[in-house]
């Protein structure tokens, strides 16, 4: 099916001022559509996946060839409206309103099973969309970078004293955004172990720079790691090896790890490998897909038991947002306690969710011009706009210093409600006076404040139990639709896998027009805002503080 039709070029995002399409809206929709699937970006070049397991940009390659040839056609007052991968319709509507419209891999809720979903795909009706890969926004591995980081840092303070100097973090995968777990632990001045079966991606990280070294075995990482903690140095190693296989090692050799959490693809089974050697088990995925999901499941609960014997030992542990709990629930292990709670927390309710209550997320921008400069110019005008914001201050000094250029240049920064709204219109005034030299792409993940509903992950333990209420990613999207955005998607499954989240994403482009200047305000306040109705509504107090000092209107809130 993916190889039926494939250009010839090799896809890589335009760079410069020329346009192919009539507007820049649509430019900017081509453009993050080719840096998705830039081979230096996405994970299978080949089945057009960007990351995240089988997260995909397009359907196949004569639909990626459509999307192409029908945003260089559409009229400035045109919608292209996209299912699961696909150009379906063009729709007369305003210039002011979204280019793009996107739907990827949504049933029936009754239906919205895994079986179900990849009977679909193989009929080639659906494709997965995950968060930022079927909705344009990806911007590789960085684009988790700063949530890790914030993550780690947050494990730090409440049981480390404020560094990570002198502890060891074993982790597992290093794919799309995986691979950002070495880097965000250094980042805090710690010591990562991680875990990964596939040789070259460990070797691709270490060439990336965010992994520092590739052990030779199980013995040589850990005499690495012992001596780094030991000399309070911050180093990441990796490992080829199965989690499944490793940490159970670990447990035997009593290594002492202070925290441990796991980012393999676990969220869907064909993802997660089971243990064995590499090449027997990508031969058993293609030829008998049940036993290898019966294996993988299998694994999850072996990898997971040792997670938890770890946490009864006085390890930290940490769930990172891949439904691995669930799964291993699945294969019948008990992850929760008598009260239903996960014996492990989730990283937001563990760590995130007061960042998610003032409306910060992983927001993020582009520069479509593909020059470097332009991020650091940003990152100047960044800082001078948010003088007294150390941690934001933190945070671009170590991006700059480590973070690699993947694809177009990007800068991924937590801003909250108001914050976003205020710098988007700093972004545009910069475009309008020439000061980056083309227009910048605005968006953020779909883990965010308020665009998804996620009962194992965003909105696991809820204060008011509305885990799994999705009326608000819903309203997210059509919030955005009314308030201006470029492009606006609505998914299901995402980081947890089908049936498990629903979440949307949002995109604007900083044109440097008195007009986008309008929309810009509009769609970054409402787009964070969403977060604190969202938060405010289900009791957080930091919310309907947030709320009331910062004008978000709230009905009936004092
Ligand atoms: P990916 O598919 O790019 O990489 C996952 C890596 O895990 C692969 O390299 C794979 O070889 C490795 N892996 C598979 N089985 C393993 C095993 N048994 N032991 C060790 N490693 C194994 O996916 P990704 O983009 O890195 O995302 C990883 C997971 O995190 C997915 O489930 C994704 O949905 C989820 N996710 C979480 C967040 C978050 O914020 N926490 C954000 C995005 C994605």
């Amino acid at each position: 099916m993916f190889y039926e039709f494939k250009p010839t070029e090799t896809i890589k995002a335009r760079h410069g001022t020329e346009l192919r399409c009539k507007t820049w809206e649509a430019e900017a929709a081509l453009r993050m559509l080719e840096n998705n699937l830039d081979p230096a970006v996405s994970l299978v070049y080949d089945e057009l996946i960007v990351y995240g397991g089988a997260g995909r940009a397009a359907r196949n390659w004569k639909e990626y060839q459509t999307i192409v040839d029908t945003l260089k056609e559409l009229a400035p007052d045109e919608t292209m409206l996209v299912q699961s991968g696909k150009a379906v319709g063009v729709l007369k509507t305003w210039p002011h309103a979204p280019r793009v419209l996107i739907a990827n891999s949504n049933l029936v809720p009754a239906w919205s099973t895994q079986e179900y979903f990849d009977e679909l795909d193989r009929m080639g009706l659906m494709m997965y969309g995950q968060m930022t890969a079927g909705s344009w926004i990806y911007i590789a591995t960085q684009g988790i970078l700063q949530g890790t980081y914030e993550t780690f840092a947050a494990m730090a303070d409440r049981h480390f004293g404020g560094t990570l100097r002198g502890t060891i973090t074993v982790t597992a995968g290093l794919g799309g955004m995986s691979g950002a777990q070495p880097l965000a632990v250094t980042m805090n001045d710690g010591v990562c172990l991680v875990i990964e079966p596939i040789d070259e991606r460990v070797r691709q990280k270490v060439r990336e720079g965010y992994l520092d070294e590739q052990a030779r075995d199980l013995a040589h990482a850990l005499e690495r790691c012992e001596q780094a903690r030991a000399a309070g140095e911050a180093w990441s190693v990796g490992l080829t090896g199965n989690a499944a296989t490793v940490l159970p090692q670990l447990l035997e050799r009593r290594f002492r790890v202070d925290i441990v959490t796991d980012q393999t693809s676990a969220h869907d089974l064909m993802d997660y490998l089971p243990e064995g050697e590499v090449d027997a088990v990508l031969a058993l995925r293609a030829a008998h897909p049940e036993e290898f999901k019966k294996q993988a499941l299998a694994a999850i609960v072996k990898h997971v038991a040792a997670i938890l014997e770890l946490q009864r030992r006085g390890t930290i542990a940490v769930d990172y947002g891949n439904n691995l709990r669930g799964q291993a629930e699945k294969g019948g292990l008990r992850v929760r306690d008598e009260d239903g709670q996960f014996l492990y927390p989730g990283f937001v309710p563990g760590y995130i969710r007061p960042l998610f209550c003032e409306g910060k997320g992983p927001f993020r921008w582009v520069a479509l011009s593909g020059d470097p400069q332009d991020i650091l110019r940003i990152d100047r005008a960044l800082l001078e706009t948010f003088p007294d914001d150390k941690l934001l201050a933190r945070w671009i000094a170590k991006a700059q210093a480590k973070v690699p250029c993947i694809g177009l240049p990007a800068r991924v920064c937590w801003l909250g409600y108001g914050e976003r709204a205020k710098f988007g219109l700093v972004i545009n005034d910069l475009v309008a006076r020439g000061e980056v030299s083309a227009p910048v792409v605005i968006g953020r993940d779909h883990l965010d404040c308020g665009s998804v509903a996620s009962p194992n992950r965003e909105t696991e333990g809820m204060k008011d139990g509305s885990d799994a209420v999705a009326d608000w990613p819903l309203l997210n999207a059509l919030a955005n639709c009314a308030s201006g955005a470029d492009w606006v998607s609505l998914h299901n499954g995402g980081g947890v896998g089908i049936g498990n989240s629903t979440h949307s994403g949002m995109v604007i482009v900083a044109t440097g027009t008195p007009e986008k200047a309008e929309r810009l305000q509009r769609v970054l306040t409402t787009d964070p805002g969403m977060g604190i109705f969202r938060h405010a509504d289900a009791g957080y107090e930091l919310a309907q503080d947030v709320a009331r000092e910062r004008g978000a209107k709230i009905p009936g809130l004092k």
